[in-house]
């Protein structure tokens, strides 16, 4: 951990001195992404698209349309309408919501205590437009999050592996990139957070290969969140006053 955080100072120029946490949503907050894949390779099955499991977890944290619209152009060698990207991106929230309401990650409520105590801000920093599971935040996590302090598939342009979301995340918490650090568990959503110079926890909570964070430049890659409240327990004790 600490040779992490020299290496991040050495990379960036500046001195990690946290402040607040942002988190991905799905694969982090909640586990989502199972219903997620089964619904990404249903509804593409429909368009006769095919679209593997691996290869959604790998996808993981674009828009839906920005990931409709690639399929379209690898498989059918163009792009997709803006009304076809709405019906199969509706098609696909109809089959994620009719999986059920997903549980949350193991050991994520442990994971917030620790940021309780250590009083970093929490933000939230998802590609979802899934209002589903906004609307489940505040009840599974009472009082962490509010809504003025996340960014959504509403608020980008862009979106992930672009450092637009994470940096709007630091424009709404009037932070450097120095003063902040992101939980991510998706390969994009790692090179997103890089991207924008934050200090990134990868939580492996999926099916990928470890490597696959790694190779995106995480500062840490993790087997799980039970890890990751050991990380910040020790961050924590670190920049201690
Ligand atoms: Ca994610």
């Amino acid at each position: 951990m600490k040779t992490a955080i020299a290496k991040y100072n050495a990379q960036t120029q500046t001195e990690f001195a946290p402040k607040a946490i942002f988190f991905d949503m799905d694969g982090v907050l909640f586990n989502s992404m199972p219903a997620h894949a089964k619904a990404w390779v249903g509804a593409m099955r429909e368009q006769g698209i095919s679209f593997q499991e691996y290869q959604v977890y790998m996808n993981e944290g674009r828009t839906g349309h920005a990931t409709i619209n690639d399929l379209f152009l690898a498989q059918k060698g163009r792009e997709a309408t803006e009304d076809e990207k709405q019906c199969i991106y509706r098609r696909k929230s109809e089959l994620f919501d009719a999986m059920g309401t997903p549980d949350v990650i193991p050991y994520i409520q442990d994971v917030l205590s620790v940021v309780k105590t250590a009083g970093w801000h929490t933000y939230i920093v998802t590609g979802s437009g899934q209002p589903s599971l906004f609307q489940r935040i505040e009840r599974v996590f009472p009082h962490v999050f509010a809504p003025e302090r996340m960014v959504t598939a509403f608020d980008v342009k862009i979106g992930k592996p672009h450092p637009e979301p994470y940096l709007k995340a630091l424009q709404k918490a009037g932070l450097k990139p120095n003063e902040a650090m992101v939980v991510e568990n998706a390969p994009l959503g790692v090179r997103s957070a890089k991207a924008a110079g934050i200090f990134t926890l990868a939580v492996n909570t999926g099916i990928l290969m470890p490597d696959e964070l790694q190779k995106e430049g995480a500062d840490r890659v993790l087997p799980s969140m039970n890890e990751l409240t050991d990380d910040l327990n020790f961050i924590k004790t670190l920049f201690a006053k």
